[in-house]
């Protein structure tokens, strides 16, 4: 048989195991808060082509991001646009910079499309320095740059100035900023795409919207980027439902900002509350917490009692994220936790 391109022929496949579970914290999911009650069918039209433009969902888009509809693409979740921008802008054997740990896609982008992945490392507090960033720019002049921001899986995050400070010192690259997260906690930076030639956001609804089912993302830049940009956007890209669904939500934003309320104010309980069970949390802008934990094989413990978070300790030793999600899903976590808690002690 026909072998795969060398570049990825070993990629482990991001295959996501179907397991039993009672409450699902592993994957950094919002809560399904519209669908129940709001969703209007009435005007649905699916035996139509989309509007390939996705006019109307680009307009709604660039009220709430604060910017021109002109400034924005969208794609199917903000998965698609990275690879598209990355497969765009790099030939074979170029560099693309990310941070590491960082979202685990980056690097099957990188084989996917042949390239170099460079990697600035977190500090031991798992934070990032703008010096690292800007020095490991300097040693390797990668094509593209993503700035995790606010960092998934560390939850650690740049403030304004900080991403100011890299803009203006990485003017060779073109700079990604994914602010999938952002709504957690975070200031956007999609206010400076007219200042910085080179700087593309990338956010999606996946997350504070709750509608990662739907795979809806957006790139937003620069007029000129966008332009650039569209010769490699395929027609149709985002199905009807998405894009009909995604409407009425911009039209529920009160609901979604309600949402956003109660996962900021759950993750600062749920940071108490695991502190209180002695585990190291790290400090977080996003809807999951980073902890390291002196139980062995956490997950694993966690699953048996139907409770699902996610392991990273094959690239983080002892290091494992969970998802904020409801009140009464945060309070079974915390419960099973405090059971493996003491069946250790025993
Ligand atoms: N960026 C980051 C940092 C993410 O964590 C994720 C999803 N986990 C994505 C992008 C992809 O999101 P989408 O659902 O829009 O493809």
């Amino acid at each position: 048989m026909i072998d795969l391109k060398d570049s990825v022929k070993n990629i482990n496949p991001y295959k996501v195991n179907k397991k039993d579970y009672k409450v699902k914290l592993d994957a950094n999911e919002g809560c399904n808060y519209m669908l129940n009650s709001k969703l209007n069918l009435e005007n649905f039209k699916p035996q139509l082509y989309p509007d390939s433009d996705a006019n109307l969902l680009r307009k709604n888009m660039a009220k709430y991001y604060g910017c021109n509809k002109e400034n924005i693409l969208v794609g199917n979740g903000s998965s698609d646009l990275l690879l598209t921008t990355i497969s765009s802008f790099c030939d074979t054997n170029e560099k693309v910079m990310t941070f590491e740990p960082s979202f685990s896609m980056y690097s099957i982008y990188c084989k996917i499309s042949n390239l170099q992945h460079i990697k600035v490392k977190s500090k031991d507090n798992h934070s990032f320095s703008v010096d690292s960033i800007v020095r490991k720019y300097e040693e390797n002049n990668p094509k593209v740059i993503i700035v995790c921001n606010p960092n998934n899986p560390t939850g650690s995050y740049l403030d304004k100035n900080q991403i100011k400070n890299i803009l203006d010192q990485t003017k060779k690259s073109i700079v990604i900023i994914d602010e999938a997260y952002i709504e957690f906690g975070g200031e956007s930076s999609v206010d400076l795409i007219n200042n910085y030639e080179n700087l593309i956001i990338m956010r999606t609804l996946s997350k504070a919207f709750g509608l990662a089912g739907l795979r809806i993302g957006a790139l937003i830049s620069n007029e000129r980027m966008i332009d650039k940009l569209w010769k490699v956007k395929l027609p149709y890209n985002l199905n009807s439902a998405s894009q009909f669904i995604a409407n009425q939500a911009f039209k529920n934003l009160d609901i979604i900002n309600q949402h956003i309320k109660m996962i900021i104010e759950e993750r600062k309980r749920i940071i108490d509350l695991l502190k209180k069970l002695e585990f190291k949390v790290y400090p977080s802008m996003t809807n999951f917490i980073m902890i390291k934990s002196d139980i062995k094989d956490l997950a694993e413990k966690l699953e048996k009692k139907k409770v699902l978070i996610r392991d990273f300790t094959k690239d983080i030793e002892d290091h494992y994220r969970i998802t904020i999600g409801r009140k009464e899903e945060n309070d079974y976590m915390i419960k099973k936790l405090r059971e493996v808690r003491n069946e250790e002690r025993e």
